[in-house]
């Protein structure tokens, strides 16, 4: 299907983004375009004006902090993330996970901002930066404020970015020793996923995030506590899960039932953490 006729505009700064955004009702960031531009086709979504982030360098950059937090600039794209020293250094299960996303087109046009503010609950980096401990900047007109992932990821398709603001950055804490890992079963090879885990394992325990469960990342809070103190061994990965899938309340739809996810969240979740517990460094 054809798009509808829509104004298009292309600033050359934040500002000016953050300017137009606030002056046109119905305005909206066009990023990578890799969903935005689908959903106006489908008319499921119809902008009047696409404020079009592609000039502004700032937000492409990938660097690090005063205080040592790796930070990466919203329109970032998945194979710039792929290819990024100071993420290899710092968390490569970033460039890991991005190099499993749909395929190469979109992994060459789509961004890390976009994906999380389009908060779809398949996408994988809400679960993965849930997990890592982000933190997400929002910049707006009357300046700028960084919110956690769990006042990021509100529902599905809202974030904590409002009308007139953009996501700017996101910052990740560099793994220090600690071991990461992602799980999950697609549709297909490089499909969308029925269920994923992310996992970390540091020396403050395991957090865990699980995606496809519910509108927003789902923390598995119980199986967290119950690793506390853990050897993380097989036994004990999988005794802490038992009972996980049954604390859930998981969409059911064509590609998988309830049931079927909530069994699919254990299984994701130990192989997550048993992924993040032999590759940590520091343990
Ligand atoms: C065939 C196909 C398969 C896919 N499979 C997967 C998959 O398995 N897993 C996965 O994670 N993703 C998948 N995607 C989605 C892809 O990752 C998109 O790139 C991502 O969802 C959106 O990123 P984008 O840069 O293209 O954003 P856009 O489509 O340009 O924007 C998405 C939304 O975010 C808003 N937005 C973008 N940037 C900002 C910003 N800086 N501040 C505020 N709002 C902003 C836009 O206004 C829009 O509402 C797939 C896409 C396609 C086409």
């Amino acid at each position: 299907m054809l798009l509808r006729e829509v104004d298009y505009a292309r600033p050359a700064t934040v500002e000016e983004a953050i300017s137009l955004l606030a002056k046109y009702e119905g305005a909206r960031p066009l990023a990578g375009g890799q969903t935005i531009v689908n959903v106006m086709k489908a008319r499921v979504a119809a902008p009047d004006v696409l404020v079009d982030l592609a000039d502004l360098d700032e937000l492409r950059t990938i660097g690090f902090s005063s205080d040592g937090l790796l930070e990466i600039g919203a329109m970032v794209t998945y194979t710039q993330l792929m290819g990024s020293s100071e993420v290899e250094v710092a968390r490569p299960i970033l460039a890991e996970v991005a190099s499993t996303i749909a395929d190469v087109q979109v992994r060459n046009r789509g961004t890390v901002g976009g994906n999380v503010c389009v908060s779809d609950p398949t996408n994988h980096l809400p679960p993965l930066l849930t997990t890592l401990g982000a933190t997400f900047t929002i910049q707006g007109g009357s300046g700028e404020r960084t919110v956690s992932a769990e006042e990021f990821f509100i529902g599905v398709y809202v974030t904590a970015v409002g009308e007139g603001e953009l996501l700017t950055k996101i910052g990740v804490p560099p793994s220090s020793g600690s071991g990461d890992g992602f799980a999950g079963v697609t549709i297909g090879k490089h499909g969308t996923y029925i269920v994923n885990a992310a996992a970390t394992i540091s020396g403050d325990g395991a957090r865990i995030a699980l995606g496809c469960v519910g509108a927003t990342p789902v923390r598995a809070t119980a199986m967290e506590e119950r690793l506390a103190g853990s050897d993380f061994s097989e036994e004990s990965i999988r005794s802490a899960a038992d009972g996980l899938g049954a604390s859930l309340d998981p969409p059911s739809d064509v590609h998988g039932s309830s049931d079927f996810r909530r069994h699919l969240a254990e299984v994701s979740a130990v192989r997550a953490v048993s992924q993040a517990a032999e590759r940590r460094t520091g343990a």
